[in-house]
């Protein structure tokens, strides 16, 4: 068998290279060069480059040919591999890197595809942030609070808090302690104190509107059973019943009212009233290590009744400022309902009216104050008086000044 492979292998090896060399053998589309060029994507300025090759390529073969028959008779085993490497050596392409070719090719069209890919998403990013940017300009920084002090209620749920912690340590951090549970009515973004002073006076106004709904009845908001927004908050449920729909009714009335007072005020979702209890927003840290309240934590209380509140006061609340010692929101101002409030004020309220009439008569003496000095100024300087229009700009001023210095 040797002898005779030995005696083949030649005439083996002539024509596997007249098969990958031959122009009558390969086919044109499958020829070396123009098949790189094909797979290279650089279609018809290779192919016409081809017949220029030609000649070249010949003599190229005869060479191959001459060589490769002189290296297989000197050689004592020759391998066929080998020879086929040889002459693949020899070929005119040897230094066209195929793969490097349709790489490059690849790579410019992977690049340009990148390069739209990368500024598509920096455009998107920078939307996003745009949104942010603005959204946290007015995102919500004041609310309107309806206080919830039944010690039923406050009692039930510190028991579901506590029942939750015992399960789960690091959801303490979540819970809403018991001196700020509240219903939220409305949220609203305040810039400034003037426009803190403009939502004090709406909802001093919505005291009216809101009489005017309740005609006299009292609202008895029952509180029962657990649920939760996405997950990420955990809230008792106010029973559906007629107390509730006069509730959102107030809750509409009220951003009504803000609003025309051209106050920020309310959000698209619809207005769901609730108790919140927990949410894994009020710690970061938590946040990174719970990111769903499970369900099967509160159990227990899905169902439970926790208790009445009856509503007796609104207040303007802002979400940052330092809270009260007994850990209720820090309050502009509010409005006090029932039959208590008819003979003698809420405190509350006594506490809101005298703290507006204290800052009105100071923002009324520093006006006087400036306005009186400038007057000075001007007449000694030999300038004409003020007049009632420039004092008017001047408390303007004074206002812009005021909103500055609001964090
Ligand atoms: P609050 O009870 O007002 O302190 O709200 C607690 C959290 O619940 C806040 O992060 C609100 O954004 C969120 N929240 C309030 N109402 C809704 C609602 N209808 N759907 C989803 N999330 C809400």
């Amino acid at each position: 068998m040797r002898p005779l492979l030995r005696r083949l292998l030649p005439s083996l090896c002539s024509a596997a290279a007249r098969a990958l060399l031959g122009r009558r053998a390969v086919p044109m589309a499958l020829r070396p060069a123009e098949a790189a060029a094909e797979s290279a994507g650089v279609g018809g300025d290779a192919r016409s480059a081809a017949p220029e090759r030609d000649g070249l390529e010949n003599i190229q073969q005869k060479k191959i040919f001459k060589e490769n028959n002189e290296k297989t008779q000197q050689s004592e085993e020759p391998c066929a591999a080998d020879s086929i490497d040889s002459l693949m050596a020899e070929m005119p392409f040897v230094d066209t890197d195929i793969e490097d070719e349709c790489a490059m090719h690849a790579t410019s069209e992977l690049s340009i595809k990148k390069k739209r890919k990368r500024t598509i998403g920096r455009e998107i990013e920078e939307g996003i942030e745009r949104k942010k940017k603005k959204n946290k300009q007015y995102q919500p920084n004041y609310f309107i609070s309806l206080p919830i002090t039944n010690p039923k209620i406050t009692g039930s749920i510190q028991a579901v808090q506590d029942a939750i912690i015992q399960k789960d340590q690091r959801l303490s951090k979540a819970m809403v302690r018991p001196g700020s549970l509240h219903v939220t009515m409305l949220v609203m973004h305040l810039s400034s104190e003037e426009e803190i002073s403009i939502a004090a006076g709406a909802l001093s106004d919505s005291k009216v509107f809101v009489n005017d709904l309740l005609k006299g009845k009292r609202v008895d908001l029952s509180f029962q059973g657990i649920d939760h927004f996405r997950n990420q908050v955990g809230f008792v449920n106010l029973a559906e019943n007629d107390h509730t729909t006069l509730l959102k009714e107030i809750a509409e009335t009220m951003k009504k009212i803000f609003q025309e007072k051209g106050i920020m005020a309310g959000e698209e979702r619809a207005f769901k009233p609730h108790l919140t209890f927990m949410k894994l927003t009020k710690s970061t840290e938590l946040r990174k290590q719970v990111k769903k309240i499970d369900s099967s934590l509160y159990d227990d209380f899905k169902n439970h009744y926790f208790g009445d509140e009856i509503l007796h006061r609104f207040d303007l609340c802002s979400m940052f400022k330092k809270k009260q010692p007994n850990g209720y929101y820090y309050c502009e101002s509010s409005i006090v309902f029932g039959e208590k409030q008819a003979a003698e004020p809420d405190d509350a309220e006594l506490v809101s009216l005298s703290k507006r009439l204290v800052e009105n008569a100071v923002l009324k003496a520093v006006q006087q104050y400036l306005e009186e000095t400038q007057n000075k100024s001007r007449q000694t300087d030999g300038s004409p008086a003020k007049t009632e229009e420039a004092a008017s700009s001047n408390k303007n001023e004074s206002d812009n000044d005021n909103s500055k210095k609001e964090p």
